[in-house]
């Protein structure tokens, strides 16, 4: 078995090079597609026929059915099997996951989790697809919406990619979100095409890219990571349990990303429930020395947050040296970057604070 190993086990390496400064304006294949978005935009607005459909208890129902039964596909299938192979399954419940996925309408697995693959292996740096560093809108949607990233990457999927009805589901990736629709007017109406299967599509959109945005902004760090991943209980109760995000970037390869009891995690559950009844085997977790390890705490050094401030710097500080030539300018852009450094220094005298400090009494 191949085993996706993104970020080494305990106290992270320095290895990686800081980012390197960006000019200000985005190249023209990093700003929105207008031609190919507008289906995306549209969809936002479909809701909004409500107004005309009626909104019914029953499709009221299927919207959060939809919402969190798409979400279980893309949490553990798209992340943790195709991305990750946090566990094994057979042929067809593995396209049976791949096809479930496909009707979250966010393009195929393999599109998906070969992206998914590049933000671990380059999390924060300038070879990332969704860097929070480039802001939040990007690192949200913005990255989707761009000709950059269109393409499905199948040098960085070979595993998956070898498996014909995979190939053809990647091909076809328009059939489920049409049949799920279709499903959804015969179940409920137009009600629940409207509110049933649209909105519950926007909000599982969303809910999604919370993971990729907000889960590098919001929440706490337990584990010094290159990165700026956190925590977020608030993240992992919309997104089934993604939200332990920091956990996540530590330990990659684990199926569970609740580490422990009290982290909600039921993409987790669900697996356990698939593995009693056979459908799933070998679910992978960090062994206990290395849920203790890595830990950011007293006297630790948080080199992803550090990271995150230098490249910020730089960039303001680039952004500057490129556009203008007054001194006022460049002053203004040491200013910013001596104020991120600043933060930078405060980030670290926060994780060196000891939790209670004893005064001497002589
Ligand atoms: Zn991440
Ligand atoms: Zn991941």
């Amino acid at each position: 078995m191949t085993v996706v190993e993104t970020r080494p086990e305990g106290v992270p390496s320095f290895e990686r090079a800081l980012p390197a400064a960006r000019p200000g304006r985005r190249p023209a294949d990093e700003r929105i597609n207008w031609k190919t978005s507008w289906p995306f935009f549209l969809v936002h607005l479909l809701p909004f026929l409500a107004f005309f459909t009626g909104v019914t208890t029953k499709a009221v129902v299927l919207c959060v059915v939809l919402y969190f039964g798409r979400m279980f596909f893309i949490t553990a299938g798209y992340h943790r099997y195709f991305a990750h192979r946090s566990y094994r399954m057979g042929r067809v419940p593995q396209f049976l996951m791949a096809f479930g996925g496909s009707t979250a309408a966010q393009k195929g697995a393999l599109w998906w989790a070969a992206h998914h693959r590049q933000h671990h292996r380059a999390t924060d740096t300038e070879l990332d697809v969704h860097s929070p560093l480039k802001g939040i809108f990007w690192s949200h949607v913005g990255w989707i919406l761009c000709n950059k990233y269109k393409d499905t990457d199948l040098d960085g999927i070979r595993d998956f990619a070898q498996y014909p009805e995979l190939m053809w589901l990647e091909r076809k990736q328009w059939l489920g979100p049409w049949l799920l629709g279709v499903a959804s007017y015969l179940i409920a109406g137009w009600s629940g095409l409207v509110i049933g299967f649209f909105l519950s599509t926007v909000l599982l959109w969303h809910g999604t890219f919370l993971v990729n945005s907000a889960a590098h902004l919001i929440g706490r760090r337990r584990y010094a990571t290159q990165d700026t991943s956190r925590n977020s209980f608030i993240v992992a109760l919309f997104t089934g349990g993604e939200g332990w995000h920091n956990n996540h970037h530590y330990y990659p390869a684990s199926a569970r990303q609740g580490f422990f009891w009290f982290e909600f995690d039921p993409t987790y559950y669900g697996l356990r429930a698939l593995s009693l009844v056979g459908i799933v085997k070998d679910l992978r977790q960090p062994p206990a020395r290395v849920r203790k390890a890595g830990r950011l705490k007293d006297g630790h050094f948080d080199v992803g947050m550090f990271r995150a401030h230098w490249s910020k710097a730089t960039n303001t500080l680039g952004r500057f040296a490129m556009s203008a030539t007054d001194v006022e300018a460049k002053k203004a852009a040491l200013e910013a970057s001596v104020q991120s450094a600043l933060r930078a220094a405060d980030e670290l005298a926060k994780s060196s604070r000891p939790r209670r400090v004893v005064l001497p009494t002589e």
